[in-house]
């Protein structure tokens, strides 16, 4: 028995400090992580932009704030924007019953 290989050690992984997690995915060309924020603490100023379809986003910050924020709040005025926009989609046919029709015109006279 000569050489036996050891049990491959994962080396610990060097520290980075990792900046919080930035890249996200597009909610209107869902690329992963094709989001970006910038968080400009000076100028009190956050920019998301998808590097794919160009979606923009700009919003402000305070020092709390982190991309992350910036990220799902964009995706509440997409979604806002998405309410407000007359309803291009085909209804989900829930409840498709007639509208309940306002009185018949039949003038019915008797007498
Ligand atoms: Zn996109």
């Amino acid at each position: 028995m000569g050489k036996r290989k050891k049990a491959a050690k994962k080396p610990s992984q060097p520290r980075r400090r990792a900046p919080l997690d930035t890249a996200f995915t597009c909610l209107f060309c869902h690329h992963d992580k094709s989001v970006t924020v910038r968080v400009d603490r000076k100028e009190g100023i956050a920019q998301l932009v998808c590097r794919v379809c160009d979606q923009r986003y700009q919003s402000k910050v305070n020092h709390l704030t982190e991309p992350v924020d910036i990220y799902s709040e964009w995706i509440d005025a997409a979604d806002a924007a998405q309410h407000d926009a007359p309803a291009v989609r085909p209804a989900a046919a829930s409840s498709s019953r007639p509208v309940a029709a306002a009185a018949s015109d039949d003038d019915s006279d008797d007498d």
